[in-house]
């Protein structure tokens, strides 16, 4: 059957956190045929190449269809009592603590809503935490140090309007393609200039006018020289200061620090520092570079506190901009997807939060005290304090740190349930309970991306098999866990209203994320939602945060925080001399679930590689394609060489994504240290240490 004539569907890119709004038709042979929304503002048609290739990767090949238990077929009948037996049993046994799930930036906001409620709501525990845990949660804690919340205070239409736009620790002509096109038209239609700050050269670098590259994690240092340039030539704004607390602080220990220590040339320090003042349209975008840490938090106030000496913050063009990972990792952040955060930006450790939440839910049990965040949380499961485990919709066994370890504790765990679309992921293979989920195109809910934009992510084909979707089987789950009442949902957009309605309880509490004026919207209406940037209220719709110098602390003002450079927490050695770098390739996603389906995306770079620089690669005796092994005290993993000047001497870089019991070797998280950062408990995944070797010759 032909799907020409079919109409088409608008929905969400499920990929990065740009959020591109994508149109959809069914090609009636269970394919679709995607296309570029041309009325999405995150990218008015624009598709990269894994936006493009969607419609090869919805295929039933690989697909759970079926519940299993131990492996074996089951109905969800005897599925769901399993787990939700088991969780009682085990709560009644330990308590609560002694469960925990582990989400996704991947789910959609009802999903999260729901887990999230159910957690913290009803099981009594905060042990919920999320992949995005991995990716921004530095950002989260910044955030709300400088501002009172998790605030993004611009929209990507800043990144159109800026002169000078500054790319920290983010390659974003790979990992966010568009945002990346929307900046070279920039660059094209008004010149603005590219900064790219990265220690190793990137594809962003080919249209950077200066490319940085830094020593790996001297962020703060370079920030805090700018910050005393600031201050030196007079370039605090005086009347946006009066919205400041903190700033002379700030400027005296940036001062006290030391610049050199990022090891650029001082000609190149001071063309940034010139470019960064002298241009009044500023827009600092920062990624995992930044965010993946031991003083991930420290770097991104480092940035912030540029911004805010400056006022430019807020306005046309100006702004400190974080870029999510995951294409839903906001909408996580807004429902308190996180082990430390309680639902629409409330703080789980305030009583009057909690009460709030506790009353609209009514709750029969909360905690009072963060829950453990994923580093500790995997930590916990291996030593035994984690009984039963529910993972939904990532794969840790290959992305966590220390991944080895992570493996063997889930294999070890009493009870581990999985919520997957396959299960083909090495978590999924260690899963006492499978349930199999709907998948990206068969989903019906919202996401939230980085600029705060809140889109429709819409069904186009059936669910396959007995595939059904999250919130259905979480609230399931709820419900025979005997909390009948908070879990009767008829469909998302119920969901999606309550969340709406505690929204509006939370600006009460002079919360920004605040999206009250849905809290009514119709199911029709709900079907049709067009994108929309929160804040949502009967005042205002969207726009951007901060202008005005009204912040989210109780007394209304930003607060600049003194941050000093720090050394990274893997040092070099003679038995691990390497800084090993670890990133995304431009045509693969996370472990390779779905854009391995597509054999465009997979033909572009086809086999995990290590780049080495070519001193080095001479030192070692080692030639293009040699197959390298790298090791260190957590794990070793074997790949093909590439000699790259596009690395530093002394430090490597490979990519996150090889999975597979046939690919164990190429696991790069086997190899990256569990140290994380002490306030927003982010791993350090930019910068292990490692020995390499050759291994064979190509
Ligand atoms: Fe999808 Fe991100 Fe590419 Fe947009 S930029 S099409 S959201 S992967």
């Amino acid at each position: 059957m032909d799907g020409a004539g079919l109409p088409e569907t608008r929905s969400t890119c499920p990929y990065c956190g740009v959020g591109c709004g994508v149109l959809l038709r069914a090609d009636g042979n269970g394919g679709l045929d995607v296309r570029g929304d041309p009325d999405h503002p995150a990218n008015f048609g624009r598709l990269c190449s894994k936006g493009s290739a969607l419609g090869q990767t919805v295929g039933l090949e690989q697909r759970l269809l079926a519940p299993r238990i131990d492996g074996a077929e089951a109905d969800w009948d005897a599925a769901l009592d399993l787990v939700a037996n088991t969780f009682k049993a085990t709560i009644a046994e330990h308590g609560p603590d002694s469960v925990a799930f582990y989400v996704s930036g991947q789910l959609l906001t009802e999903d999260y809503y729901v887990a999230n409620k159910l957690m913290k709501g009803f099981i009594g525990s905060a042990n919920i935490d999320t992949n995005s845990r991995l990716c921004m949660a530095s950002s989260v804690a910044g955030h709300k140090r400088a501002f009172g919340t998790d605030t993004v205070p611009g929209t990507y239409d800043d990144i159109d309007e800026a002169d000078l736009v500054v790319l920290v620790g983010s390659n974003l002509a790979w990992c966010h393609p568009v945002l990346f096109q929307r900046l070279l038209a920039a660059r094209q239609s008004r010149g603005t200039k590219i900064v790219v700050i990265d220690p190793r050269r990137t594809a962003s670098c080919a249209d950077a006018d200066l490319h940085l590259p830094l020593a790996p994690g001297s962020d703060v240092a370079l920030f805090n020289g700018l910050l005393a340039q600031i201050a030196d030539r007079g370039a605090v704004d005086a009347d946006y200061a009066s919205h400041l607390n903190g700033l002379d602080d700030a400027i005296a220990t940036a001062r006290a620090d030391d610049a050199t220590i990022t090891g650029l040339d001082p000609a190149d320090l001071c063309a940034f520092y010139d470019l960064w003042i002298g241009t009044q349209r500023v827009v600092t975008i920062y990624s995992q570079g930044v965010n993946q840490s031991t003083s991930g938090t420290d770097k991104v106030n480092a940035i912030l506190n540029c911004h805010l000496a400056t006022g430019r913050i807020g306005t046309t063009g100006c702004g400190p901009f974080s870029v999510t990972g995951q294409p839903n990792a906001m909408g996580g952040r807004e429902v308190g997807g996180l082990a430390n955060m309680l639902a629409c930006h409330l703080d789980l450790e305030n009583a009057d939060h909690r009460a709030a939440v506790r009353t609209f839910w009514g709750a029969t049990a909360m905690p009072s005290r963060q829950g453990l965040k994923a580093v500790d949380m995997f930590r916990a499961v291996a030593d035994g304090r984690i009984k039963a485990l529910w993972i939904i919709h990532t794969n840790p066994a290959v992305s966590m740190p220390d991944a080895d370890a992570v493996r063997d504790a889930i294999a070890n765990c009493p009870f581990t349930v999985v919520s997957d679309i396959t299960a083909q992921t090495d978590t999924a293979r260690l899963a006492d309970v499978l349930l199999p989920a709907t998948a990206w195109a068969e989903k019906d809910g919202t996401v939230t991306n980085s600029d705060r934009t809140i889109t429709r992510q819409r069904s186009v084909l059936p669910a396959p098999g007995r595939a059904r979707p999250d919130w259905d089987i979480l609230a399931e789950v709820g419900r025979r866990m005997g909390f009948a009442r908070a879990f009767d949902y008829a469909n998302p957009a119920e969901i999606f209203r309550e969340h709406a309605t505690l929204s509006g309880i939370a600006a009460g509490f002079g919360r920004d994320f605040d999206i009250s004026a849905l809290s009514g919207i119709s199911d029709t209406d709900y079907a049709q939602f067009q994108p929309a940037r929160w804040p949502v209220t009967q005042e205002r719709q969207g726009g951007r945060f901060f202008a005005d110098g009204a912040f989210f602390h109780p007394d209304g003002k930003a607060r600049l925080i003194a941050v000093t450079a720090k050394a990274l927490a893997s040092v070099a050695t003679a038995d691990a001399p390497f800084v090993l770098n670890t990133g995304r390739l431009r045509d693969q996603w996370h472990t390779m679930t779905r854009t391995a389906l597509s054999p465009r995306l997979s033909g572009h770079l086809p086999e995990p590689f290590v780049d080495i620089h070519p001193d080095d690669a001479q030192t070692l005796q080692i030639a293009t394609a040699d197959l390298v092994r790298l090791t260190n005290v957590h794990g070793q993993a074997i790949l093909r060489a590439r000699i790259s000047k596009d690395v530093q001497k002394g430090q490597l870089f490979a990519p996150i994504h090889w999975t597979g019991e046939t690919a164990r070797c190429a696991r790069i998280d086997a190899l990256v240290a569990p140290a994380t950062d002490p306030i927003s408990g982010q791993p350090e995944s930019k910068a292990g240490t490692v020995a390499a070797a050759r291994f064979a010759a190509a």
